[in-house]
């Protein structure tokens, strides 16, 4: 049985004194939560306060992005051991916003899932298809040379602890969802495929989350898919009681 893991992401959102009071109003809520894990990824200007307040609850932190590098001349970049120096057990690698807006390659995504399982922390690998590529037939295809690229290299153990999203990017911030057949399909496929790359224990083992306009009137019906083990959520992730109401549902 796999343990749901519902991740909020909250992109370029709230300055440090917002982000601390949503934890605060989440830490009431989820102080001891045992039924999913529950992950916030604030930006990284407010990851320190936040970690102080979710640190004796069952919130765990994670961050949205950080480069492959363990220091040096990165003018403006984070490293992974800056991140858990401040509290974070996961990271979010290759959002389609990274990969589409900043130019990050399947490579770049390998590079950073290395070095995030290096670290101890757990990464959240972002793959999906453009909405003209679904329209075209090629989601599998799509999703097949993401996951080819973005895990090359990796021993099973290692791919077995990475958290896959399934993002359809048209879904993302659009208030359009993929239906809850469209995303067990794309799910299903991804852990056919993962069987595939590695064996029928790691397929069985590797959680994936769906995210796309997840909120809390759909996503007991996205749970609800075999496949689907969680939600990362972007903007319900903004408010603590959409982001509650979420994290409830998916569990009920
Ligand atoms: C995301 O940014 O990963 C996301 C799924 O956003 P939204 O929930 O706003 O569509």
């Amino acid at each position: 049985m796999r343990r749901p893991i519902i991740a909020g992401n909250w992109k370029m959102n709230k300055t440090v004194d917002e982000a601390v009071s949503i934890a605060v109003g989440l830490k009431r809520k989820f102080y001891t939560f045992s039924e999913a894990d529950v992950v916030i990824c604030p930006p990284f200007t407010a990851l320190s306060k936040v970690h102080e307040q979710i640190v004796d609850s069952s919130i765990m932190l994670g961050a949205q992005d950080m480069y492959w590098e363990e220091s040096g001349a990165f003018t403006g970049e984070i490293s992974p051991g800056m991140l858990k120096d401040v509290g974070c057990r996961y990271v979010i690698a290759g959002h389609s916003e990274r990969r589409n807006i900043f130019g990050e390659t399947d490579e770049d995504v390998n590079k950073k899932l290395k070095i995030i399982l290096k670290h101890g922390m757990i990464p959240i690998m972002c793959i999906g298809e453009q909405l003209e590529e679904r329209d075209n037939g090629m989601t599998f295809e799509i999703l097949e040379k993401q996951l080819t690229r973005d895990l090359k290299g990796f021993a099973k153990e290692q791919a077995a602890r990475v958290i896959i999203a399934y993002e359809p990017i048209w879904a993302i911030g659009t208030g359009r969802t993929a239906t809850p057949q469209q995303a067990q399909e794309s799910h299903r496929y991804i852990r056919d495929f993962v069987e595939r790359l590695y064996d029928r224990e790691t397929s069985v083992k590797i959680r994936i989350q769906y995210g796309g306009s997840v909120k809390p009137d759909n996503i007991a019906q996205l749970m609800a898919q075999e496949d689907v083990d969680g939600a990362l959520v972007g903007g319900a992730s903004l408010d603590v009681n959409s982001f509650t109401e979420i994290v409830e549902n998916a569990v009920k």
